[in-house]
């Protein structure tokens, strides 16, 4: 199938720490190791945050009603969540990450995708950083941590569900397709109870049943999901490892001694920001595809223009061109402007092949 030949390939980690919480309350009170623990208020109204695999034997799930958990699980201790525990926990584990790439993009305190096609350490393999990370991990916190690899996010989310607690999965290009057509659709990630129920009613089970159906009849069903689910039923995700919470954007800005008055003297000074920039992306192997300039004028009023490209921008003469045209209609200015920035957001790593390095390695 063409569509899945066209996806650049990708490495993926989505790693995800075992019963977080409640892992980390028997990893600080020994005298809750080995037992049924829920994280949660006990009262009537309380409601489980975690559950520890002890507990979970007995059919204590998070988000259970904790009169429900009690009755379900009669020994169940609980445990007042400590979150400021817990986030201290995901800077740790956030650390060990930013040592390998910088395209990370947490779900939560526990739950984070990497991208790491192209990685701070040049390990070819993604596997191999993948037990790198849970080794870490466990040296460091005391805690363990599952991980799926895979060539994109809906795979490796998926992966990393299958050998837990403390296991790695991987699905390679070569697996992909088929693993979906045996997956369940209620554990496709974004399909809730109600799709799922919908998709049953129409006799849709699994992935080969959802594959089965065309894109047209799908979007008849689900609306925009529709073509979103024909992609996910051939193993296709394109979504990004977005970075954002780690760095949102590059950007470079001067305020001028002299209010500028001409576009000629605006692409002058324009020049060495996009320039600046530039380096960066150079540098940090990072690519964006929005590019923002801002304008202050001299009276403090601001604007910013953005245009945003269907593939990164991949050199400086690109960028410069963007830019140069987001310039143009600001002009003539009735004001001085006193400030222009230029900024590069929609982050991505970089994964053009160059120098004949490898990128098709196996997973
Ligand atoms: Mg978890």
């Amino acid at each position: 199938m063409n569509v899945v030949r066209a996806e650049r390939r990708r490495k993926i980690i989505h790693i995800d720490m075992d019963a977080f919480y409640a892992s980390v309350e028997q990893r600080d009170d020994p005298g809750l190791r080995g037992r049924p623990v829920a994280v949660g208020g006990s009262r009537e109204r309380g409601v489980v945050a975690a559950a520890s695999y002890e507990a979970r034997k007995f059919g204590v799930r998070s988000a259970m009603p904790s009169v429900t958990a009690k009755r379900k699980c009669p020994g169940l201790i609980f445990v007042k969540p400590r979150f400021d525990v817990y986030r201290a926990v995901s800077q740790q584990i956030r650390a060990i990450f930013a040592e390998y790439t910088p395209l990370v993009e947490p779900l939560s305190l526990d739950e984070a995708y990497l991208d790491v096609t192209e990685n701070l350490k040049a390990i070819a393999s993604a596997t191999a950083i993948a037990e790198e990370i849970r080794a870490r991990i466990r040296a460091e916190t005391g805690l363990t941590a599952s991980a799926g690899v895979s060539y994109n996010k809906f795979l490796a989310k998926i992966a990393s569900d299958e050998r837990k607690p403390d296991g790695l999965f991987v699905i390679t290009p070569r697996r992909g397709p088929a693993f979906v057509e045996g997956l369940p659709v209620g554990k496709f990630h974004g399909i809730g109870p109600v799709t799922r129920a919908k998709m049953e009613a129409l006799g849709i089970r699994n992935g080969g049943d959802l594959k089965a159906r065309t894109s047209s009849f799908l979007q008849e069903h689900f609306g925009k999901a529709g073509p979103y689910y024909f992609r996910l039923a051939r193993g296709v995700d394109d979504r990004p490892v977005s970075a954002d919470r780690v760095r949102k954007s590059i950007g470079a800005e001067t305020t001028f001694g002299a209010d500028l008055f001409t576009a000629e003297e605006a692409r002058a000074a324009i020049e060495p920001l996009v320039g600046k920039v530039w380096s960066y992306c150079e540098a940090s192997t990072l690519r964006g595809r929005t590019a923002t300039l801002k304008a202050k004028y001299a009276d403090f009023r601001q604007v910013t223009r953005s245009r945003t490209v269907d593939a990164p921008v991949a050199s400086r003469a690109v960028l410069e061109e963007i830019i140069s045209a987001l310039l143009e209609p600001l002009f003539p200015a009735g004001k001085g402007i006193r400030l222009l920035g230029v900024t590069l957001s929609s982050l991505e790593v970089d994964s053009e092949p160059r120098d004949g390095r490898q990128l098709r390695l196996p997973l």
